[in-house]
């Protein structure tokens, strides 16, 4: 598949750009791209789709975020076969000014998702699922379990027994609205009004699916396998395209939309890309410098301590963070270190430190010298 260009850069606009400027850009190249301002040009064509694709994602905030957070993949289900994916509906042209008459002209005119009759998407699904701190930095496959609405299997959503099929309704010829005229004295009035006969779907089940009862929609448990990216994170949400919901009348289905909840780690705690982690050393170690052992999520790693290490000095392991989840980079990890003071010592310890202590002088402990003189200065002003 062609590599598929930025959102942003085909609107020429910035992340930063607000709802208003990014209306603006979409307009200016839904005009230029137009079909009907460039007949048979099949670029111009190739470019208005781009634009119209660009500004469906940019223009909606859920589905922008999901852009933002994971990429083409976030909104597309065909993008890099991850499967990450919004459905949605069509193009929202409301509120479009003096730009909108051009579009009913181009889309078939507006106003045909209020039909009773036409193909409405299903609804999405929201579902939760927890995973360890390590799968949220290296990704995961999950199965989980969906109580959902899907088309009948037996009758193939059409609601009509096995063989048969639904039958154009008589009382209002298929279209799913019975036109009446009322005489007044005022003149005549025609309104119409959903059929009742066949309740706006414009066709009628004489032999119904023994299954779904004529429905064409049963309820299924079903099991199905979540590919979880690396570098995910606590609340963020995944969102499978078509695997919500059954829709009616032939509309999509809904969205799968799945929390992810991660557990907290014993030792890491993360931020965003970054894993912090407190390690301790005893009081030789930091004093005399020492090489450790480091645990990390890719297994320990050997660090070289310096000599005459203060307690909550930390350091950086550069890459041992977490990796994005648009696939570039990884974090760093942070390990701030504490020294151990030494408790339940023998005679022998404490005769031993004791020792040291009359050996040590100013040049051990150069703090010291600088904390008691600050003591004098906040006390004498
Ligand atoms: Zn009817
Ligand atoms: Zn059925």
């Amino acid at each position: 598949m062609a590599e598929k260009r930025d959102y942003y850069e085909v609107l020429g606009v910035s992340k930063s750009s607000t709802q208003d400027e990014i209306k603006k850009a979409y307009r200016k190249l839904a005009k230029k791209y137009h079909p009907d301002m460039n007949p048979g040009d099949s670029a111009a064509e190739a470019k208005f789709k781009e634009v119209n694709e660009a500004y469906e994602v940019l223009s909606d905030e859920s589905k922008k975020s999901k852009y933002d957070q994971f990429g083409h993949a976030g909104v597309d289900p065909n993008y890099g076969g991850g499967g990450y994916s919004y459905g949605g509906g069509g193009f929202d042209f409301g509120d479009m000014g003096g730009f909108s008459d051009i579009f009913e002209s181009f889309f078939g005119g507006g106003g045909s998702s209020s039909r009773r009759n036409g193909p409405r998407r299903g609804q999405d699904i929201h579902t939760g699922i927890t995973i360890s701190f390590e799968e949220a930095i290296f990704g995961t496959e999950k199965t989980i379990s969906v109580d959902r609405v899907e088309a009948c299997d037996e009758c193939y959503g059409s609601g009509a027994k096995k063989g048969t099929s639904p039958a154009t309704c008589p009382t209002c010829n298929g279209t799913g609205q019975v036109r009446t005229t009322q005489r007044t004295p005022f003149g005549s009035f025609a309104s119409t009004k959903p059929c009742s006969t066949c309740g706006g779907k414009g066709t009628v089940i004489k032999d119904p699916c023994t299954k779904c009862h004529g429905s064409g929609r049963i309820n299924n448990k079903k099991t199905i396998s979540v590919k979880i990216p690396k570098g995910i994170d606590n609340g963020q949400t995944i969102s499978l395209s078509g695997q919500g919901n059954a829709g009616t009348n032939g509309g999509m289905a809904g969205d799968l939309l799945i929390t992810v909840r991660v557990t907290s780690h014993k030792i890491f705690k993360r931020e965003g890309q970054n894993i912090y982690c407190e390690f301790p050393l005893t009081y030789t170690q930091a004093a005399l410098g020492c090489e450790v052992e480091v645990p990390t999520v890719d297994g320990k790693v050997k660090y070289e301590i310096p000599e005459g290490t203060q307690t909550d000095t930390t350091f950086r392991l550069k890459g041992k963070g977490v990796p994005s989840i648009n696939g570039y980079g990884r974090g760093d990890q942070y390990v701030k270190v504490y020294v151990e003071v030494p408790t339940n010592l023998s005679k022998e310890q404490k005769e031993l430190l004791k020792k040291f202590d009359e050996l040590s002088g100013k040049k051990t402990y150069s703090k010291q010298k600088g904390f008691f003189e600050k003591l004098k200065d906040a006390f004498t002003d």
